[in-house]
C-alpha cells in the first residue's frame, strides 16, 4: 500500500447509508497516523464496519481548544491525520473550521475529501431552485432570538437550508411561516436512511401538519423557497410615481427617489420624468 503524505485530511462520512463511504475516504481513514473524531464510539462502529483499525483521538467542541494544539504539533512534526465528523461533511454544523484555519496559518497541507452532506442533500431533493442558496445551519433555540434571525433571513433572495430537530420543528416552522411567508417548502427527514421522508408544500401547511402531530423522529433539513421577486411597475404607475414627485423635486432628484425604490435604472427614469415635463409644458 503506498505511503500517505503528511498533513490534514477533512473526510466526509455518510449520513446514514454506509453504502456512501467513498473508497476514497476508506482508503485515506486506512493509512492515516490517527483520526480526530467527535465520538470514538459513532466513529468507531464506521471503522470496524470497514475493517480499519487506524487509532481515534477525541476532537469535538468540548475539548477541541485544548486538543489543537496537539494536532498541530503531530501535523508540524510530518504526522497525516484525517478529521472526520459524526456524519457528513466536517466544519459543516461540526468541529473542524479552527483546526483548517490552524493548517492554514501553519502552512500544513490540507486535503478535503468530499461526500455526503445532509445540506445539499436535502436542497436537491427538495426540488426547490438551486441555483442560489443560503446555508443557515441550526436557527437560535429560543423563539425571539430565531424570530429576529429569521428577520434578517427574510430579505435575502435565495432558497434557505435550515438544520433543525423534531422536537422544535413545529414551532420553527410557525416561526418561518409568520416572518418569511407562507412561501413553498420542504421538510427532508432521515435523508439516506430506510425512513427517509419528505413533504413538501407551503411552509404554513407543514407547521399545521407537523403542529397536528407528535414531534417527529430523527434527522431533518428544512428548505424553503427564495421570496418572490417583486414585480416591477408597469410605464403607467412609473410615471405617477415621477408625476408626484415632480410638483416638488427636480427632474435629477424625482429620477434618483423613483431609482431607489423600484432599482429600475436612473437613466430610464431621467428620460421619463424629462418627457412628462415636456408635455405638461405642451411642447
Ligand atoms: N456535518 C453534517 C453534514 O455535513 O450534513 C451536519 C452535522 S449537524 C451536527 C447534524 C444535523 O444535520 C442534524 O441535526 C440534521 O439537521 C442534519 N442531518 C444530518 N444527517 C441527516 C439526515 N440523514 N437527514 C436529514 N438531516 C440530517
Amino acid at each position: 500500500m503506498s505511503k500517505i503524505k503528511n498533513g490534514l485530511f477533512v473526510v466526509a462520512t455518510p449520513i446514514g447509508n454506509l453504502g456512501d463511504m467513498s473508497a476514497r475516504a476508506q482508503e485515506i481513514l486506512t493509512k492515516v497516523d490517527k483520526i480526530a473524531c467527535e465520538d470514538t464510539r459513532v466513529t468507531g462502529k464506521l471503522l470496524s464496519r470497514f475493517s480499519i483499525i487506524t487509532p481515534m483521538t477525541v476532537y469535538n467542541d468540548h475539548n477541541a481548544g485544548k486538543i489543537r494544539p496537539g494536532l498541530i504539533a503531530d501535523l508540524m512534526h510530518g504526522a497525516a491525520i484525517a478529521l472526520v465528523s459524526d456524519a457528513g461533511m466536517p466544519a459543516i454544523s461540526d468541529p473542524g473550521y479552527k483546526l483548517i484555519q490552524a493548517c492554514i496559518n501553519d502552512s500544513i497541507p490540507l486535503t478535503v475529501i468530499p461526500g455526503p452532506n445532509a445540506a445539499l442533500t436535502g436542497l436537491v431533493q427538495s426540488g426547490l431552485p438551486t441555483n442560489r442558496f443560503l446555508f443557515q445551519g441550526y436557527l437560535p433555540v429560543k423563539s425571539g432570538a430565531r424570530l429576529s434571525e429569521l428577520e434578517e433571513l427574510s430579505r435575502i433572495p435565495a432558497t434557505l437550508v435550515v438544520y433543525e430537530s423534531g422536537k422544535r420543528l413545529a414551532k420553527s416552522l410557525a416561526d418561518m411561516a409568520s416572518v418569511l411567508g407562507d412561501r413553498p417548502a420542504a421538510v427532508a427527514r432521515e435523508l439516506t436512511k430506510l425512513h427517509e421522508e419528505v413533504r413538501r408544500g407551503s411552509l404554513a401547511e407543514l407547521a399545521n401538519l407537523y403542529g397536528a402531530e407528535l414531534a417527529p423522529r430523527g434527522e431533518i433539513v428544512v428548505v424553503i423557497a427564495p421570496p418572490e421577486a417583486p414585480s416591477l411597475p408597469n410605464e403607467l404607475e412609473l410615471e405617477a410615481m415621477l408625476a408626484g414627485r415632480l410638483s416638488h423635486l427636480s427632474v435629477k432628484d424625482a429620477a434618483s427617489e423613483v431609482a431607489q425604490i423600484t432599482q429600475i435604472p436612473r437613466k430610464i427614469l431621467y428620460d421619463i420624468a424629462v418627457r412628462l415635463l415636456h408635455e405638461k409644458d405642451g411642447r
